[in-house]
């Protein structure tokens, strides 16, 4: 029953770690910025030192044979992956874990679950991957519920027909992104749905959550993706049909996708898939000007060109990733297809950058065709990065770092006088708060009628300290607690 490899605390596997250089590097570059002498790291929790509240219930005898009360699982099942909950978990806070973990394999397990927990008054909550940055998979504490059961998707993990005429496929719920790729990719075909956390997240949960992927323009949203979609609710079945597209009323897709899981459990879902894309063209693009950068992303959102990949990143953020200077503004280009030729759209969309003052050499524009050519240094740098970011934190918030992200869109029109009060608002929080910190930011998406904007905040946390919040305004991460 045991997930035995993810760590129950952090991200990723328990056994997974970075390179030692790397880390290091990260945090020499932390102490200059902030002024500390040392970052030591506070040791990571272990299962024997967490003694979790005995189960406030009895299973009945249909329930034993799939749900489970050992350590692990209730650990592992007790928070999402945001800072807060890390800290709370590194600081061997698990009071209010669920009191059993079900790993049902069929519809009728869940229909049983559901039919117990609604007669005994116990909170039943579907659990996906766990990547939740909102408290999605947590338990609550009011006391309405006698209890709590976290419902683990992971053995509805099989790929149950692929129609290639069609492009679509019909999966269950609770496969992770690798694995669906994996079972995809013998027929030609993706999902194309990238989201940061891919590796251990889930269909399921990507629909409950209304995920988005990594591609910059059209379709990256699974919304964009869910064809129909299976969901057993406290009353019954819900399945909604297989079609392109349908015009009678309100789609009832959208009922459920973003539900966080409260109408019911989604099992399966259909889903449209694109072709591999064998074809890329992509290029590195550095301005001097961050003002002219951002008009320049303005330029190509509205150019029709749609490239896969136009991540606009801050100059703070592309040093920290290790592929800028500090002062530059750095766009990442990129066109992908299975089908045509993308260099007139690159050299088209460069063309814009051009005029917008950017800047690249020879060896940061890459065509090609199959696996002939590699994408730039660059780009590449970027994305090993962007993957350990999240391991990266597991090491910084045992330090007492405190590290969390926030994103948000606004219309182009609105886009400056916006950007500089996210931006002042949180610095003038960090400052009075931990008189110290940095805030970057890159576009994740950019749309005709505005950017959406990923904010990262870092900052000196201070040990000891018992509540702590970071007020940004407006938008507020309140009661981020670092006693460590
Ligand atoms: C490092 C990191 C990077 C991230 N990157 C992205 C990103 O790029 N884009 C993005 O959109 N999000 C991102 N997220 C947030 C998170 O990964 C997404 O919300 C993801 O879709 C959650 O999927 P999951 O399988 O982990 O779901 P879980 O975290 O397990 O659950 C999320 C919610 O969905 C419900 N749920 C799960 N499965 C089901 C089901 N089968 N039926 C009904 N309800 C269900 C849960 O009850 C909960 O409310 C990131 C999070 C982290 C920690």
């Amino acid at each position: 029953m045991k997930q035995q490899l993810r760590s129950f605390w952090g991200w990723g596997l328990a056994d997974e770690i970075l390179p030692d250089a790397y880390i290091s590097e990260f945090k020499k570059m932390l102490q200059l910025a902030f002024g500390l002498n040392s970052l030591d790291e506070t040791p990571p929790p272990q299962l024997e030192e967490l003694s979790l509240r005995p189960p406030r219930f009895s299973l009945p005898s249909n329930l034993k044979s799939f749900c489970t009360e050992e350590t692990y699982d209730r650990a592992n099942h007790t928070y999402g992956k945001p800072f807060r909950d890390m800290v709370r978990a590194i600081n061997r806070i698990f009071d209010n874990s669920p009191d059993y973990v079900a790993y049902p394999s069929t519809e009728e397990e869940i229909v049983s679950l559901m039919i117990f927990c609604a007669e005994k008054k116990i909170a039943l909550i579907p659990y996906g991957g766990g990547s939740s940055v909102v408290g999605g998979v947590e338990q609550p504490r009011e006391n309405q519920y006698e209890g709590s059961i976290s419902c683990d998707m992971m053995k509805f993990d099989k790929i149950i027909r692929v129609n290639k005429r069609s492009r679509t496929a019909r999966i269950q719920a609770g496969i992770y992104g690798p694995a669906l790729e994996a079972g995809l990719k013998p027929f030609g075909l993706t999902i194309r749905h990238f989201p940061q956390s891919f590796e251990f997240s889930t269909l399921g949960g990507w629909i409950a959550t209304r995920a988005g992927g990594h591609f910059a323009t059209l379709y990256t949203h699974i919304d964009d993706f869910v064809q129909s979609l299976r969901l057993i609710t406290p009353k019954g079945v819900i399945e909604t049909r297989e079609l392109p597209s349908a015009g009678d009323g309100p789609d009832a897709n959208r009922f459920f996708i973003g539900s966080e899981g409260i109408f019911g459990i989604i099992t399966e879902a259909t889903v449209r898939l694109q072709s591999i894309p064998t074809i890329r063209a992509s290029s590195v693009v550095r301005f001097a000007d961050e003002k002219a950068a951002i008009e320049v992303t303005h330029r190509i959102s509205q150019s029709g060109l749609n490239p896969a990949n136009a991540r606009l990143i801050s100059p703070m953020e592309s040093f920290s990733m290790g592929i800028g200077n500090g002062t530059d503004t750095i766009l990442l280009l990129g066109f992908e297809s299975h089908d045509h030729d993308q260099e007139p759209k690159l050299r088209r969309a460069l063309d814009i950058c051009r005029e917008g003052g950017g800047a690249w050499s020879v060896s940061d524009v890459s065509i090609r065709k199959g696996n002939e050519t590699a994408a730039p240094e660059v780009s590449e740098r970027w994305k090993t990065n962007f993957l350990r970011a999240p391991y990266i934190r597991n090491n910084l918030v045992r330090c007492g770092i405190i590290m969390e992200t926030f994103e948000t869109v606004t219309t182009w029109d609105n886009f400056e006088t916006f950007h500089s009060g996210i931006i002042s608002t949180a610095e003038t929080a960090m400052r009075e708060t931990c008189g110290n910190g940095i805030i970057m930011w890159r576009f994740t998406h950019i749309y005709p009628d505005g950017p959406v904007i990923y904010y990262t905040v870092i900052a000196p946390g201070r040990r000891g300290a018992s509540t702590f919040a970071l007020s940004l305004g407006f938008l507020t991460l309140a009661g981020i607690t670092t006693v460590l």
